[in-house]
């Protein structure tokens, strides 16, 4: 069953990646280097902010235990770089003001490379390609791509790409949700007439069980790189990105792809912009 869900997941997500992309956000910008910060001592702990409801990256397993695309790879980032990693839950819009606060050493949880984060935080190089994807009941049938969402009632998630991308549509009367499931809660309820979110976590809770009776319209609003965060300076980010630059060279980053994706990955670039 499990088997079936993910491989229906993974048709889904590639018919809905190889479907020509509007690109929302190109150009150029150097995403520079830093050399401040105190370093990790090899072995050191770090402690990695998540969002846990934002499935097939990161979610709570029956027990509580975190699980998920980004929850492997940063054990295993930790494990090749030599540090400990200890997951702390924060509701997303919170991560990057802990980040700069400093009470969390880094965060990983399907969060987009974007200039503007860019510019309080420090990225990883990208490890995953996503992007955003237009969500509607499957009876809708008067919306098959942005220029429909126009007046409409939109439900996304707080401080995310997908609220950013909402907020640029004339007239649009947007509800936002602390989690990605419950803006798509929203829709199934009949409350809203679309959603907004990462196309890979819209896909897989419509493969799921858990939410049904929706359709991904239209193309691919943007493309999104996914990167791990942390603190303006941080002198693990050159561990973090050897690590999983080495996990590439390896195949260990692809036996993690093929897990949670049942796919090989497609090929990353050095930066997100
Ligand atoms: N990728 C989106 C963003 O960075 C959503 C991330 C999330 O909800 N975890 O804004």
């Amino acid at each position: 069953m499990i088997d079936l869900t993910r491989s229906q997941f993974m048709r889904r997500f590639a018919l809905g990646l190889g479907l020509s992309l509007m690109v929302a956000a190109c150009g150029g910008g150097d995403p520079g280097t830093s050399d401040a910060g105190t370093p990790a001592d090899a072995g050191g702990v770090i402690k990695v902010a998540t969002e846990p409801a934002f499935p097939p990256f990161e979610s709570q397993g029956p027990d509580g235990e975190l699980e998920g695309f980004d929850i492997d790879l940063m054990m295993a980032i930790g494990e090749t770089a030599g540090l400990e990693v200890q997951f702390e839950s924060l509701p997303f819009d919170g991560i990057i003001p802990a980040l700069q606060a400093g009470t969390v050493d880094a965060a990983i949880s399907g969060m987009t490379i974007t200039e503007e984060r860019a510019q309080t935080v420090d990225f990883s190089s990208p490890y995953f390609k996503a992007g955003l994807a237009i969500a509607v009941q499957e009876g809708t049938d008067d919306i098959n791509g942005f220029e429909d969402l126009e007046n409409k009632k939109i439900a996304v998630q707080i401080g995310t790409t997908g609220a950013s991308e909402a907020a640029k549509i004339p007239g649009a009367e947007i509800s936002t949700f602390d989690s990605a499931p419950l803006a798509l809660q929203e829709l199934v309820n009949g409350n809203v007439d679309a959603v907004i979110n990462d196309a890979p976590v819209t896909l897989f809770a419509i493969s799921s069980d858990n939410i049904t009776g929706l359709k991904v319209v239209g193309e691919l609003l943007t493309e999104e790189f996914y990167g791990i965060a942390l603190p303006k300076g941080s002198a693990n980010l050159a561990a973090i990105n050897d690590a999983l630059a080495a996990m590439i060279a390896d195949g260990s980053y692809a036996e993690i792809y093929q897990k949670w994706f049942g796919a090989e990955p497609p090929t990353l670039p050095e930066s997100a912009f």
